[in-house]
């Protein structure tokens, strides 16, 4: 949980090689950065009041040719252990807004974007020096088509200067999103301070939503903590269609998972939006 609702961890008699692992990853990312073999996956999120992929969200992929495929936990998480999460995620923001536009050229109407940010990139730097602002000028990709995704971990390190630069982003006109809510250790107090527009729900208390009355309560009632701070929500890791009809009778709006589709690349994205949802594409 320390890393994350989506992740994992291994633990074999190898551990003790850890160290060298993060070491590798360390080196090879950086290559793997300095070519741009980072790549992006992504998976729609459907808004149920409408019937349409409203939005996506960028989902960083990378395959070592030695290693294999790496998950994003792991090479994030290196990536913020040794400074190269600022050269990782300029590349990251620089392709999900490029192959946006790619996107949205084949779409009647333009869809959002979710992007994940880390905390380790904000801690030390100002809204205005975020590159977001930038890219999104040179890419021609209004600040209101992009949610900058952060997890609860962020505001806990310094509240004060977290609200500052939020509200900061926010005033550029970026939307906000509380990435896997509940798994952290956000107050009350904190959320009704913060201004995000999006709140996502982790896939941990979905999972069991259909046989858990506990899980069924606490999504219940994260919809409706929601609602009264004004928050969108969106459901993540919905996989089946009892799920969504639970989630929907409850008033969550924005659906995230593989009953709709797994992360996807542009390519492959355009094609599902195609086959599924074809009023949307030209
Ligand atoms: P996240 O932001 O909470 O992303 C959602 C994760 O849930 C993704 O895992 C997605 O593939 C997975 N998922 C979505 N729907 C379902 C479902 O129905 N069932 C299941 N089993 N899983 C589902 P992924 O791509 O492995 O990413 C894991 C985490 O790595 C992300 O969690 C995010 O925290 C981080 N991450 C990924 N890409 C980036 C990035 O570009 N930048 C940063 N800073 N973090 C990233
Ligand atoms: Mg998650
Ligand atoms: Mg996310
Ligand atoms: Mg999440």
């Amino acid at each position: 949980k320390k890393n994350g609702g989506a992740c994992y961890a291994v633990f074999t008699p190898r551990l003790r090689t850890a160290a060298e692992r993060h070491q590798k990853i360390r080196l090879k990312l950086a290559d793997a950065i300095e070519q741009e073999r980072i790549e992006l996956h992504y998976q729609p999120i459907v808004d149920i009041a409408t019937g349409r992929v409203s939005r996506c969200e960028a989902l960083a992929r990378w395959t070592d040719d030695e290693l294999g495929p790496i998950t994003p936990c792991e090479f994030i998480k290196v990536a913020e252990h040794s400074g190269l999460i600022h050269p990782l995620s300029y590349l990251i923001v620089k392709r999900a807004l490029s192959e946006l536009r790619e996107i949205n050229s084949a779409l009647i109407e333009p869809i959002e974007i979710s992007i994940n940010r880390s905390p380790v990139e904000y801690l030390e730097q100002t809204a205005q020096q975020d590159f977001i602002l930038n890219l999104s000028k040179e890419m021609g990709i209004p600040a209101e088509l992009i949610t900058i995704e952060l997890t609860e971990s962020f505001m806990l390190k310094d509240p004060e200067l977290a609200i500052r630069l939020l509200t900061s982003l926010k005033d550029f006109g970026f939307n906000l999103a509380l990435d896997d809510f509940g798994t952290g250790y956000s107050s009350l107090s904190y959320l009704k301070k913060f201004p995000f527009d999006f709140l996502k729900i982790d896939r941990s208390f979905i999972t069991d939503i259909t046989s858990t009355a506990d899980d069924y309560q606490l999504v219940k009632t994260i919809i409706e903590m929601a609602r009264i701070l004004g928050m969108k929500c969106i459901a993540e890791g919905v996989e089946d269609e009892k799920q969504l009809q639970i989630i929907e009778s409850l008033g969550c709006r924005h659906i995230q998972g593989y009953y709709f589709s797994r992360p996807l690349n542009a390519s492959d994205f355009i094609l599902y939006l195609k086959q599924a949802f074809p009023a949307q594409v030209k």
